[in-house]
């Protein structure tokens, strides 16, 4: 507790506060493969200025900070939505990739990777030593890179892009401990000095130019992509948030097909976006309307089908570990977060250990089970 303290520069009295709301939670497993680590905490619920996922670490050396990735904003009516936030600003129009949020920066000697609730997992963590080069570091020591983890080899989310293995796409380079950002025009130069893949910038624009942002956003659709994120070119005005209609479809889809694990909020939030989408994009009523009811039916009918015959619903991946070792880790890391996967088949390639996992969406199964048995709601 006492490097919290230390690290956030709290009074007596912030620290107090912090104790009695119980919301600092372990960030990681001790292990040898988190050498530099002597301790670290995540902060579970927005603390002051400290954002939900913000970690501190007490390394062997010093004390870092790395911030939360802050919440973006999201707007429903884009003509008026993009001028209000921007005015006549210039914007970057960023491609969304849809994969999960890591933070990745040094801590001693080594790269660490942090995910968006603020735990540092082993698995990220591995595939970033492999796949970012600590050059980077030497010029940014206490910077973070903001990346998109996405492939087939992602653990948490499904692949939308046919990458093979997990790729790290970076969006945004930020002071770890100020969480300030970088502008785009440096982002862009140290992707490129360094090598590191970066989402695809499509526009550099304004909010004026709402035909071309529009059309952008059909081509985008077109392409089964998620969206985009619009950013000051400067960096000093929060981000906006836009998805597709493939997106907010496909999210519906997955809701329903393992409809007891996902909130009513998140259904309700879909299918409001694609109002709007219909109503400013003039689309087709009747086209908009058959996407929108074959996503949630086909995926809900799906499941009960499965159930009905004897099976579970289910989703399966394969990750692929260096060594049993950290495959070991990585299971007691589940269990910090509260996913629960099953090993079901394990082998070499490649010199590595390739294991497929199940996930088994329990709740969605027993709740169709119990309702083909002709029990009531
Ligand atoms: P948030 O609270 O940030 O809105 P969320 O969990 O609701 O997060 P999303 O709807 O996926 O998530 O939108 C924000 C996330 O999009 C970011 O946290 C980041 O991981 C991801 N992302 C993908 N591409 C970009 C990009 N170009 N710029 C910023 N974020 C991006
Ligand atoms: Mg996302």
């Amino acid at each position: 507790m006492n490097f919290v303290a230390e690290a956030l520069n709290l009074s007596k009295f912030s620290t107090e506060r912090l104790e009695e709301r119980g919301i600092l939670r372990r960030a990681f497993v001790k292990h040898p493969f988190f050498s530099d680590i002597v301790e670290a905490v995540r902060i579970e619920k927005k603390f002051g200025i400290y954002e939900e996922g913000t970690v501190i670490v007490k390394g062997k050396e010093s004390l870092r900070v790395f911030r939360g990735f802050p919440k973006i904003r999201r707007i429903l009516y884009l003509e008026s939505g993009l001028k209000k936030h921007f005015g006549s600003k210039k914007i970057a129009v960023e491609e969304k990739m849809n994969g999960y949020n890591v933070r990745i920066g040094i801590i001693g000697e080594n790269i660490y990777a942090i995910t968006r609730r603020g735990l540092i997992c082993p698995y990220t963590t591995e595939k970033a030593r492999e796949k970012i080069s600590k050059e980077f570091f030497d010029e940014y020591p206490e910077h973070m890179l903001c990346c998109e983890a996405i492939g087939k080899a992602s653990p948490y989310v499904p692949d939308y892009y046919g990458i093979d293995d997990l790729e790290f796409f970076l969006f945004d380079v930020r002071e770890s401990k100020t969480n300030k950002a970088l502008s785009i025009y440096d982002k862009e130069e140290i992707a490129k000095r360094y090598g590191l893949k970066m989402v695809d910038l499509l526009l550099k624009t304004s909010a004026e130019d709402i035909e071309n942002i529009k059309k952008t956003l059909e081509e985008l659709n077109e392409r089964g992509r998620e969206g985009v994120v619009f950013k000051d070119l400067e960096m000093l005005l929060p981000p906006l948030k836009y998805t597709t209609s493939f997106s907010n479809c496909g999210d519906l889809s997955y809701a329903f097909k393992n409809f007891e694990e996902y909130g009513r909020d998140f259904m309700l939030a879909r299918i409001i976006r694609e109002a709007f989408q219909t109503f400013e994009f003039k689309d087709d009523l009747d086209k908009r309307a058959h996407r929108l009811g074959k996503a949630i039916l086909s995926s809900a009918i799906e499941s009960i089908r499965k159930v009905s015959e004897g099976k579970e619903v289910t989703e399966l991946l394969t990750l692929n570990f260096s060594s049993e070792e950290i495959l070991e880790l990585f299971k007691i890391h589940l269990k910090l977060v509260g996913i629960n996967l099953r090993e079901i088949e394990r082998r070499e390639k490649n010199g590595r250990i390739e294991v497929k996992f199940e996930r088994v969406m329990r709740a969605t199964t027993d709740k169709i089970r119990s309702l083909l048995e002709g029990n009531p709601w």
